[in-house]
């Protein structure tokens, strides 16, 4: 695994910037069989100008799998200080993908997100709608940088929510006589 990057790396190629999301429910994550691209992917596509890249991707899982999501919190969430300011909440990660048509590079603002309640549903461009276990995921038909990310989301979520519980356990001890 290669250390994130902060400086130049030499590409002058044009830039879109995408979001995407990272969907867990029930220790699963939900990926998208992609129809043009033909591989199983999360959901996600391009920050359209009038949509800041929270808006695209609550837009895009809505499109691609009818479901709605929330973002889970960031241990130590930013905060706004100003009322003309908004701070969004911050993405998982950022990686930047080469794609083949044009050649351009996709700056990809993925998200790490809950399922709310709510039945998945594909649209025209997908072949279909699978939510994956840790197991699932070692399968070959998922590329690398897919397995990775989506394990890490279902572990991330997990540890998540017991950690939860911890302080809600504890602040109900703190609450007893
Ligand atoms: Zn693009």
């Amino acid at each position: 695994m290669s250390e994130p990057v902060d400086k130049p790396v030499g590409s002058a190629l044009t830039k879109h910037f995408v979001a995407t999301a990272l969907i867990v429910r029930n220790d699963r994550i939900l990926l998208v069989h992609h129809r043009k691209i033909g591989l199983w992917l999360p959901p996600g596509g391009h920050v359209e100008a009038h949509e800041d890249p929270v808006e695209a991707m609550h837009r895009e899982v809505r499109e691609e799998t009818g479901l709605d999501v929330t973002i889970v919190p960031a241990a130590d969430p930013p905060v706004s200080t100003d009322e003309n300011v908004r701070v969004l909440p911050p993405p998982h990660h950022v990686q930047v993908e080469r794609i083949a048509e044009g050649p351009h590079d996709h700056v990809d603002l993925v998200y790490l997100c809950e399922a709310l309640p709510g039945i998945e549903k594909g649209n025209a461009e997908s072949l279909g709608l699978r939510w994956f276990t840790l197991e699932d995921l070692r399968s070959p038909e998922i590329v690398q940088n897919v397995r990775y990310y989506a394990q890490k989301a279902i572990e991330e979520v997990a540890a998540y929510h017991s950690s939860q519980r911890a302080k809600a356990s504890a602040n109900s001890q703190r609450g007893s006589p």
